[in-house]
């Protein structure tokens, strides 16, 4: 079986009629446990050998090794709380150098010719904005030589070059998903296959809910709101960028053959069956959240507004609010809203100096929160999703704290101790249990 062309994914083309054989195009992003040591760099590189001898022309991104970007985060903040963010940049971007030359000397090593490059050789052009960077360009030049050439293209994940000042910049945590959608649209690869230690995108993720099953096929959409959700399997913003250059994404593991999740607008290749639309597609948690309550807020107009541009102004991003019903006897109420955590001192801190001004009574901060988010597109159409959701975090004893729906979604914030029993509790009670054995992790510490 060849790595690198699952046969339901990417069909190897057909020969034409010459007889020649048409070359496939491929992406392949590994991720920091697929080459967390020396053997396991080894291991990848005998895949990618095999879907380069089959005739594919390979493109590789690779993250950098293991907990490597974390440690580094770890030793610049032993140096300085307050790192500069170009030498951030600078630092972060030679996790991936370690490993894209590793890997190169280890495909060469099987006799497979094999060059690596940095975002900035290869191309991926970014705006200036030191550690989330967006990629404003992917001038592929290099890269397309290089496969010319006979060679395997390795490619540091996660960085680029902003052409302006010529400084390096990383994309953001989890950034190498995106450099491979990137590179795949700017070469018009035939599939973008991003390897991690699970065998695709599953119903839950797998750490909480052994039973969660695969999914074979999701839509942008809906694959979007599991992203911005809390699941971790995918970035958010490369499902943002194969969405918007109809990049198909084949998510699978790097330690089986298993074909992954095909993440993809297309409609099913006629004869392979029904589709009617799954109503749930999955249970994605979040931990990463805070609740912040602002106490005893006039309930007059404006206010809100006031609140919301003062937390806007420090940079902050803002997800779900919830705003009380206000006691008639003090004209007063409170309104609650939830960011991400590593965001929470700065909200509290621009809403502090601001006190006087907006006239609130006091604030609340509250880090032990979790959220849980049922995602699916069927729930448009079918009543009775809410509250069989509800009736589920009941039925566990569970305490709903926030709501907020969508078209497509439901979220609660529960206490972050409950949340792994809500989001076993929910996974249940929508009949998403495999009766197929225990989802495997194969790799990875969840870091
Ligand atoms: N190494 C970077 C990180 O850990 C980028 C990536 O893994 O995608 O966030
Ligand atoms: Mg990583």
């Amino acid at each position: 079986m060849l790595a690198g062309t699952a046969g339901d994914v990417a069909p190897r083309p057909a020969p034409t009629d010459s007889g020649v054989l048409v070359v496939a195009v491929i992406v392949q992003k590994y991720g920091g446990s697929s080459v967390a040591d020396a053997d396991a760099i080894k291991r990848v590189a005998k895949r990618i050998t095999e879907a380069r001898r089959a005739g594919d022309d390979v493109v590789v991104v690779v993250s950098a090794m293991g907990d490597t970007t974390d440690e580094l985060i770890d030793l610049a903040n032993r140096i300085t709380p307050t790192p500069p963010l170009r030498e951030m940049d600078i630092l972060l971007t030679a996790g991936e150098r370690i490993s894209m030359s590793l890997l190169a000397m280890a495909i060469a090593n099987l006799g497979v010719h094999a060059q690596s490059f940095t975002g900035q050789q290869a191309g991926v052009i970014t705006d200036d904005s030191h550690g989330r960077a967006r990629i404003v360009a992917v001038k592929a030049d290099r890269i397309r030589k290089a496969l010319a050439e006979g060679n395997v293209a390795i490619v540091a994940g996660f960085q680029g070059v902003n052409e302006a000042s010529n400084d390096v910049t990383t994309l953001g945590r989890g950034g190498s998903d995106t450099t491979a959608v990137a590179l795949a649209a700017a070469i018009g690869a035939d599939v973008c296959e991003i390897y991690t230690d699970v065998d695709g995108v599953f119903t839950a993720d797998p750490r909480i809910v052994p039973t969660a099953h695969k999914i074979s096929r999701i839509s942008y959409e809906e694959m979007l709101d599991m992203a911005a959700s809390g699941a971790k399997v995918l970035n958010l913003r490369c499902v943002e960028y194969g969405r918007r250059h109809g990049v198909d994404i084949h998510v699978r593991s790097s330690f089986s053959a298993h074909t992954g999740t095909l993440v993809t607008d297309r409609p099913l290749p006629e004869g392979e069956g029904l589709m009617e639309q799954p109503l749930i597609a999955g249970v994605a948690h979040d931990r990463s959240e805070a609740k912040v309550t602002v106490v005893g807020v006039p309930d007059v107009p404006g206010t809100a507004a006031r609140i919301f541009e003062v937390v806007a102004a420090s940079g902050v991003n803002i997800d779900m609010i919830v705003q009380n019903v206000s006691a008639a006897a003090t004209g007063l109420t409170d309104i609650s809203f939830t960011l991400p955590a590593d965001d929470g001192q700065k909200a509290i801190g621009a809403l502090t100096d601001h006190q006087a001004e907006i006239g609130y009574g006091s604030l609340q901060y509250d880090d032990q929160i979790g959220k849980l988010s049922l995602i699916g597109a069927g729930m448009k159409s079918h009543p009775g999703v809410s509250a069989k959701l509800f009736g589920a975090l009941r039925d566990a004893g569970i305490n709903i704290e926030m709501i907020s729906t969508s078209e497509i979604r439901v979220s609660v914030v529960t206490r972050a101790d409950q949340l792994d029993d809500a989001v076993r509790a929910v996974h249940t009670a929508f009949d998403l249990d495999s009766s197929e054995g225990e989802a495997v992790v194969y790799g990875g510490t969840g870091r």
